[in-house]
């Protein structure tokens, strides 16, 4: 299987290329810290996962998981191509449905959904509410009520499977916050009868992120078909199964888990129940369809170790700080094949010790000033930005071809400043002053 990253972003003639755009240029138009993403590798990507699964004769419907990158020309790309939405919020439903996707296409996930957020959702007609608990179910009923409406849920159940992937990112088991328990379905069952604008259409389970091992799906999904199967011989309607998303990427460049090997274990798995089956990928479409372009300001070298300050940070991207995540590190120029490599530690300028990209990173010489990019930040990267530090937000671009369009402008500092709004009693002492 070709990675993404290895196709999308290249040498050129010795020069890092976005498709057929050296991302220098990028540089140059917007500055940096700046995200690019090619909208090549995004299609890509999506075909291969969504023809993976049609391959297999299973009639799917592929939600793109919105958290992972909600801009909206990301969601659109995806919408274009056939795909619904997997969102976690009101937010991310205004999105979905900004971008153009069709309401029957959206799926609305989370444990913690608001009354209002419930009504927005109805009032859109989209497929399904994710249900986490007995307590939500019951404030959905009566929003519903009140709308005179029938609430389409899918439970999501928590099959207890260790994801095996790391642990702020597994959801699957009974440690975590996610699901409804199997055992307290009997219950559930029969609360459920009195609720009368609740109609239970279908199961789901989303077992964690980043997961490249296949065998924790296997288990999950075959967990969750084997429930399906009692449920609707005890006289449940269920008429779709929601298999989450979570599968990962290959942040090393090497190849990534293989999509149609995912693909054969959810039809292994569920394909006898002659039903519409879902998929919520998030990561695995835009991960490696990404890529954070900064720049080296200082080269400091300590005693022991030798310090790469950059103009990106923790702020920007706080995957490493957050999740001990490894990213790919290349610099815009090519080293020659026989540059030595020195270990190096990559870190923003952020006052904090956790601001830091790499440790002791095997890296050819840089100067300051010179450019390099961080792989695979297509994926929960600008999404879980901040400004901390008071530090702009980093813009993001979309390639396509040999050229880009800027998607997201850097706001001026004016901007970023008037958000903070001075109670009366400061604003008169300023007037005074
Ligand atoms: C986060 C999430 C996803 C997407 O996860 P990825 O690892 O990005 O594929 C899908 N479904 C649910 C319910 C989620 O919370």
């Amino acid at each position: 299987m070709t990675d993404t990253a290895e196709t999308a972003f290249t040498y050129r003639d010795g020069e890092l290329h976005a498709e057929s755009l050296p991302l220098a240029r990028v540089a140059e138009a917007v500055g940096t810290p700046c995200f690019v993403y090619s909208s090549q590798a995004l299609e890509d990507t999506y075909r291969r996962f969504s023809k993976a699964l049609s391959d297999t004769g299973l009639n799917s419907l592929v939600c793109y998981a919105i958290k992972a990158n909600p801009h909206l020309a990301v969601v659109k790309t995806f919408g274009d191509l056939g795909s619904g939405a997997d969102v976690v919020s009101e937010g991310e439903l205004r999105r979905a449905i900004a971008a153009g996707v069709p309401p029957e296409r959206i799926v609305f996930a989370g444990v913690g959904k608001q009354r209002g957020e419930m009504a927005f959702a109805l009032e859109a007609g989209i497929l399904q509410f994710n249900v986490e608990s007995p307590d939500e179910l019951k404030l959905l009923n009566e929003v519903a009520g009140a709308l005179g409406k029938i609430a389409p849920v899918a439970l999501r159940i928590n099959p207890n499977v260790d994801a095996k992937t790391h642990a702020k990112i597994t959801t699957g088991t009974t440690e975590n916050k996610f699901g409804i328990e199997i055992e307290s379905l009997p219950d559930l069952l029969a609360m459920i009868e009195g609720l009368e604008h609740i109609a239970i259409e279908g199961l789901a389970v989303h077992i964690g992120s980043q997961l490249t091992d296949l065998a924790p799906y296997a288990a999950a999904f075959e967990r969750l078909a084997k429930l399906f199967v009692e449920l609707r011989q005890a006289g449940v309607n269920l008429r779709r199964i929601d298999l989450g998303g979570g599968l990962g990427i290959s942040y090393t460049g090497g190849p990534g888990p293989d999509v149609g090997a995912y693909a054969e274990v959810a039809h292994r798995a569920v394909a006898d129940l002659g039903v519409p089956v879902i998929f919520e990928p998030g990561r695995h479409l835009v991960g490696n369809a990404g890529l954070l372009l900064a720049r080296v300001l200082y080269v400091k070298q300590g005693r022991s170790r030798r310090f790469l300050i950059v103009d990106a940070a923790m702020n920007d991207l706080i995957r490493p700080t957050l999740y001990d995540a490894w990213h790919e590190m290349k610099p815009l120029r090519q080293a020659p094949e026989n540059a030595p490599l020195e270990p190096v530690d990559v870190v923003g300028p952020i006052c904090e010790s956790g601001d830091i990209f790499a440790s002791a990173r095997p890296f050819p010489p840089m100067k300051a000033g010179e450019l390099f990019a961080i792989f695979s930040t297509g994926a929960y990267g600008a999404t879980m930005s901040s400004t901390y530090n008071t530090r702009l937000p980093a813009p993001e671009v979309m390639v396509r071809g040999d050229s880009f369009a800027v998607i997201k402008s850097r706001p001026s500092y004016e901007d970023l400043l008037a958000e903070d709004q001075l109670p009366d009693w400061l604003r008169a002492a300023q007037g005074a002053a």
